[in-house]
């Protein structure tokens, strides 16, 4: 019933990303997550204009620190309201870090919530040095230009009714402001401009990771979703760099205390072995020898629990020794989409970022979006 239900929510999805085809979507502006759960967050700027949840123009002395107080409410300087925004003619520094376009303050569940609203076109700009090097071939910040911008369209639709379209970490895509924007970023941004991947008629979920460490994954193996344009691809030019491959070793109490706070009852863990592989060479499971019996963890669901950054994609071996899991990896990311090392190398080779982007995401096109 639960994988009823999961499927039928991915049908959903698919059915609403239908909607987006580029001669109908005017992306003007995204609406980023940069921060939550702060208890305050100082604010600063030049010029500030500083309005309360109706729009009314507060007298509030910037640089200022808002701060929660009771009943859903936000408090600066001696003034009470549900909600800040602060706009500047340059930047609006947030605990120290510059921002474009608007800023937000929403109380949360825990915390502030800070949402930054800005043109996508500015928001790829800042985006480039978080998510790659702007250093890299101008080909390869190219192709990052262009799926960001994709996947942020993307998910700018799938997310039209939240508070926000996109988190500011991995969990989307990295941001982290202004303050580390270029010129050679600012090309790249420019010199596609408006330009998106689309698949039978719409922007394309265009998912992307840091090294595939030989081979990229399908979708289908990560998420349980078969997309036609998020297939595995064979990828030999990250195969060579830095973070292709990588080592860990954690104890099995530690591995055994991670399982049990993500939510997992596997009793005292003896061993833990690699099980099948699927058909990108990555792991679909991990076998376990428990005090409560031999059981099964997929390797995806095994990731998450460790951390994402702890271990580094599901393609590993594992050795024991005692108490001692020794895991030996290739890759980083879950290995969706356009391996960022294998597009710097490839770009590095002289191909453009239309057949690097062709090669990653097979079957789609490059259209230019409409205003
Ligand atoms: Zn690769």
């Amino acid at each position: 019933m639960k994988i009823n239900r999961l499927l039928l929510f991915i049908v959903l999805l698919t059915l609403a990303a239908a909607a987006i085809s580029p001669a109908a979507y005017r992306p003007e502006t995204v609406r980023v997550a940069i921060a939550r759960g702060m208890e305050e967050v100082r604010v600063d700027g030049d010029g500030m204009l500083v309005t309360d949840d109706k729009g009314t123009a507060l007298a509030v002395d910037v640089p200022g620190i808002v701060r929660r107080s009771g009943g859903g409410t936000l408090v600066m300087g001696g003034t009470t309201s549900r909600r800040f925004t602060f706009a500047s003619p340059s930047l609006v520094r947030i605990n120290g870090r510059g921002y474009r376009g608007v800023i937000e303050l929403h109380p949360a569940d825990k915390g502030i919530l800070v949402v930054n609203e800005l043109p996508l076109e500015e928001y790829l700009v800042g985006l480039i040095n978080c998510e790659i090097s702007s250093l890299w071939p101008i080909e390869a910040v190219k192709a990052q230009a262009v799926i960001a911008r994709s996947y942020a369209i993307y998910q700018k639709d799938n997310r039209k009714n939240a508070l926000y379209h996109l988190e500011s970490s991995v969990m989307d895509q990295v941001y982290n402001g202004a303050d580390i924007e270029d010129s050679r970023a600012a090309r790249a941004v420019k010199e596609t401009e408006g330009e998106v991947l689309v698949h039978a008629g719409s922007i394309i979920q265009a998912f992307y990771h840091s090294n595939c460490g030989g081979h990229t994954e399908a979708a289908v193996n990560v998420w349980g979703a078969d997309i036609p344009y998020l297939q595995g691809v064979e990828c030999t030019y990250c195969v060579n760099t830095p973070p292709a491959r990588w080592e860990l070793t954690l104890g099995l109490k530690k591995i055994e205390s991670l399982l049990k706070n993500a939510g997992y009852q596997f009793g005292t863990i003896r061993e833990i072995r690699g099980g099948r592989l699927n058909d990108s060479g990555r792991l679909q499971n991990l076998l376990l020898v428990t005090s409560r019996g031999d059981a099964k963890i997929s390797a995806v669901n095994f990731r998450k629990a460790i951390g994402y950054a702890v271990l580094k994609s599901t393609s590993f071996t594992i050795r024991q020794r005692g108490d001692e899991v020794l895991f030996s990896g290739a890759g980083n990311g879950h290995g969706v989409g356009l391996c960022q090392w294998g597009a710097k190398q490839r770009a590095g080779d002289g191909f453009s970022y239309r057949e690097i982007l062709n090669y990653y995401y097979p079957g789609v096109r490059l259209e230019r979006l409409k205003n």
